[in-house]
């Protein structure tokens, strides 16, 4: 049986742990060059040498941020830049020859997150990719920082000044709600409508209570009462 191994490079890599990045470029020997260098850098590096397959492969996996070159044979950057921005948010660094105006204005209502150059400084890319994915991360983080109060919605658990504090899970879902809306006066019947079922409506101190308890645990400043509307966190 024969089996063709000449793409192997471009396997998912098992160690999901390293940040993946997606070259698209058709010099050939800048593809391999920085394919190396950020293999050297520690990323996992896959490549494509047309926009095509390039939309393709960023479509298809998660890539931590995708370098891309403007001129393309098949697919040109913008047009891979538009057809990707339907579907994902990956972070995308434009590769431009032309310093132009133009096409940094154009790029950026693409969608793209940042732009270099050409012949641009190795050091100058990574210091770029490394802003970028630093950047993405920080939108999708899935942590609320309220002073010294962190929720962190992932694990559904908080911590006050470092310390883990046990809630309910009427408690939790409460205080959740309240931070993803912070600053914004949230009404008692808003909180009703998505934090009790249908029949919960006897209990009319029932929300009263709950902040209450955050209140004790969590400090007495940390949700404010706005009388007549709600509650906020400021
Ligand atoms: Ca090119």
């Amino acid at each position: 049986m024969q089996r063709d191994f000449t793409d192997l490079t471009d396997l998912p890599d098992p160690t999901d742990n390293l940040m993946r990045i997606l070259l698209i470029e058709d010099e050939a020997d800048l593809l391999s060059g920085l394919a190396r260098a950020l293999r050297e850098e520690g990323y996992a590096v896959d490549t494509a040498a047309d926009g095509e397959e390039g939309l393709y492969k960023a479509q298809s996996a998660e890539y931590d941020a995708v370098v891309l070159d403007v001129m393309l044979p098949r697919m040109d950057g913008w047009e891979v830049l538009r057809s990707l921005r339907q579907s994902r948010k990956t972070p995308v660094l434009m590769l431009t020859a032309r310093d132009a105006a133009r096409d940094r204005v154009r790029g950026l209502d693409t969608g793209a997150d940042d732009y270099l150059v050409k012949p641009f400084d190795l050091g100058e890319l990574f210091a770029r990719l490394r802003a970028l994915i630093r950047r993405s991360a920080g939108q999708t983080r899935n942590v609320i920082e309220i002073g010294e109060v962190v929720v962190d919605t992932a694990a559904r658990s908080v911590f006050v000044s470092g310390i883990s504090v046990a809630l309910t899970a009427r408690e939790y879902v409460l205080l959740e709600f309240l931070a993803l809306h912070r600053g914004e006066t949230v009404t008692r019947s808003t909180l009703y409508e998505h934090l009790f079922d249908e029949d919960d409506d006897s209990l009319s101190n029932l929300l009263d209570v709950h902040v209450s308890n955050l209140r004790k645990k969590l400090g007495h400043e940390l949700i404010a009462t706005r009388r007549g509307h709600g509650y906020c966190i400021e």
